[in-house]
């Protein structure tokens, strides 16, 4: 097993053991399903050259454009509550690196990503092609509008901090579909929420807990 697997395999299971201690607050543990997409997904590859070293770590880095990718066990938490499936069509509002992309296209049937940064929409397209994540779309636009030509989705992911959920986001999901958001109104505490879309169309809200994530501008 070469080295970089092995340090793929023990984040992982640092953020198993995470999700384990949060269990009560967050309301779900790391699935197989999900620790087998985190495992294979080189991290190293969605990070600038010179922070390839600290991929491994359980940990947000800079990715340029003051953005980041973000911290593997947000990631692992928010695709597990996401509750993503094979049949799946989901939507992504934040490209970044495009590894949260990369991870759940290994989920879902389709990921459609939008990344409002055009230099970071064509980086991550480019990538995730080359690393042969061929069932996500990548789109440069303003992610508040969601993708209306691909709604309606199963799944919403929201990977940058709104006060409030932009109205197109809820409107472009099936009833019965998750919606995974940081909302709030300061810069540097938000709350991690759980959307889920009732029959008539009200969207049922639970908070996890509190995240820092860069703003949905
Ligand atoms: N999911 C990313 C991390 C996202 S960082 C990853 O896995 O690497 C948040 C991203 O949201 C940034 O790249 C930022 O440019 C983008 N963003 C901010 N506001 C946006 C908007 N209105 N529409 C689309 N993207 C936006």
């Amino acid at each position: 097993m070469d080295d970089r697997k092995k340090q793929r395999d023990r984040l992982v299971k640092q953020v198993s053991d995470e999700m384990e201690e949060l269990h009560q607050r967050v309301g779900c543990l790391l699935s197989p399903r999900v620790a087998q997409a985190l495992a294979s997904v080189p991290r190293h590859e969605f990070v600038p050259a010179a922070l390839q070293s600290a991929a491994y770590d359980d940990q947000a880095l800079p990715i340029g454009w003051n953005q980041t990718i973000s911290q593997p066990f947000i990631v692992g938490l928010m695709t597990e509550r996401l509750e993503p499936q094979p049949q799946h069509r989901v939507l992504e509002i934040g490209t970044g690196s495009g590894y949260q992309a990369a991870v759940l296209s290994l989920l879902v049937q389709r990921v459609f990503s939008v990344e409002m940064i055009p230099a970071l929409a064509t980086a991550a397209s480019q990538r995730l092609a080359r690393l042969g994540f061929d069932n996500v779309e990548v789109r440069q636009g303003d992610g508040r509008q969601g993708w209306v030509e691909q709604a309606p989705f199963d799944g919403i992911i929201v990977t940058a901090a709104a006060a409030e959920l932009p109205p197109a986001l809820p409107a472009q999901l099936k009833i019965g579909g998750r919606l995974v958001a940081p909302l709030g109104r300061s810069p540097f505490a938000q709350d991690l929420c759980v959307f889920q879309k009732e029959a008539e169309g009200r969207m049922c809200r639970r908070s996890l807990l509190a995240v820092a994530f860069v703003p949905l501008v």
